[in-house]
């Protein structure tokens, strides 16, 4: 549809009259994502970048420094353990530039609990950033109250929503700033954004031209902007209808894996009030590494991944698990399985039998 546009290729900022319907474009985009980050969320309140990296990197290092220029005595960033590397390896950058790195520790079951960021807490602080749905367990944070702490020591709030985003109902409100990436919602890779509340300051990390706003300077991505929009819309709207049929297959999934005595277990406690991401599950297989099955199941046509996709190729185990205290001897054989409303019940059931006879075949 994009490239049969008589503003296709136009430069957004550009007074003629293609460069005028392609900013038009544009903005209609930044609404429509907007309005998928709850009520409160305005157009304007959106960044355009380059994915959810570059508006983890924005948030994190230009909200720091922004506090502080504003008032020089915070000079402290709490992160959670669990972070996504996008917001994890910000802190030797954030400490090359004179912050303290504090680290929030997660509990055994995969969650940030507001009195465990409490402890982290004080006047020196100037943000703590924590994730609203973990990429490997899945697990969804108390992402109001631990926004609320944050604020009751003055400090700001940001959150990666990358995986939560479309997939659980988001509310911008607690939040000071939250990112999101178009590749997760089924869009193309090479676009995302940053939602920055209306009033608070962001130090931009490039410079250049004074596109968006000046915060992230750099002719748009219009074509990406409209795909985006348009995948996130048909996400949202698929999640809205199929979330709680999806959590109820995750569970009958687990239940048949670990019924199957094989020693595959799940890695977090699914009775969790707060939730986990609808399709998502995760489970460890105690004595096998993971990359084994993998290669088995791959064979077989299913793709699951081992830990988070990003740092695959890694061997370390998870840090993520660690952080939960599961022994590196389990985490090694952990899987994160990922599903959605497009997978059948049949084919759900061909994957658990296909995964129960390559870990059975392993053991013997
Ligand atoms: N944050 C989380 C939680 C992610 O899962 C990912 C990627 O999977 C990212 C950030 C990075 O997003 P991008 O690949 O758009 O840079």
């Amino acid at each position: 549809m994009y490239a049969c546009a008589s503003y296709a290729g136009a430069n957004p900022n550009s007074l003629h009259t293609p460069g005028r319907e392609a900013a038009r474009a544009l903005e209609g985009a930044r609404k429509e994502i907007s309005q998928l980050l709850g009520g409160s969320a305005r157009p304007s309140e959106l960044i355009f970048t380059s994915g959810g990296t570059e508006a983890d990197n924005l948030a994190v290092i230009g909200l720091s420094e922004a506090v502080r220029m504003q008032r020089g005595a915070r000079d402290a960033v709490v992160i959670s353990a669990i972070e996504h590397e996008a917001v994890l390896a910000c802190a030797p950058e954030l400490r090359r530039r004179g912050f303290e790195v504090r680290i929030a520790a997660s509990s055994c079951r995969g969650i940030i609990e507001p009195a465990a960021l409490e402890s982290t807490l004080d006047e020196r602080c100037a943000l703590v950033s924590i994730m609203t749905a973990n990429n490997e367990t899945g697990m969804v944070q108390p992402i109001a109250e631990l926004a609320a702490a944050a604020h009751a020591h003055g400090a700001l709030f940001h959150t990666d929503a990358v995986q939560a985003f479309t997939r659980i109902p988001l509310s911008a409100g607690p939040v000071d700033a939250l990112s999101i990436s178009a590749h997760k919602v089924g869009g193309p890779v090479g676009i995302g954004a940053l939602y920055l509340k209306t009033g608070i300051r962001l130090q931009p990390l490039l410079h250049g031209g004074g596109q968006e706003r000046g915060l992230r300077p750099g002719t748009q991505n219009v074509s990406g902007a409209l795909a985006f929009a348009a995948a996130a819309q048909a996400s949202a709207c698929a999640h809205r209808v199929h979330a709680d049929a999806l959590r109820v297959r995750s569970s009958m999934l687990v239940e048949k894996l670990v019924l199957a005595d094989l020693g595959i277990c799940p890695t977090v406690d699914a009775a969790y009030d707060g939730g986990r991401l609808p399709g998502t599950v995760h489970i460890a297989v105690s004595g096998i590494e993971a990359g084994a099955v993998l290669l088995r199941l791959d064979a077989a046509g299913f793709a699951i991944s081992s830990g988070s996709a990003c740092s695959a190729g890694s061997r370390d185990s998870s840090h993520v698990l660690s952080a939960m205290g599961v022994p590196r001897e389990r985490s090694l054989g952990a899987l994160r399985i990922s599903f959605d409303e497009r997978v059948s019940d049949s084919e759900l059931s061909a994957f658990a039998d296909a995964l129960i006879g390559c870990v059975g075949s392993l053991r013997r």
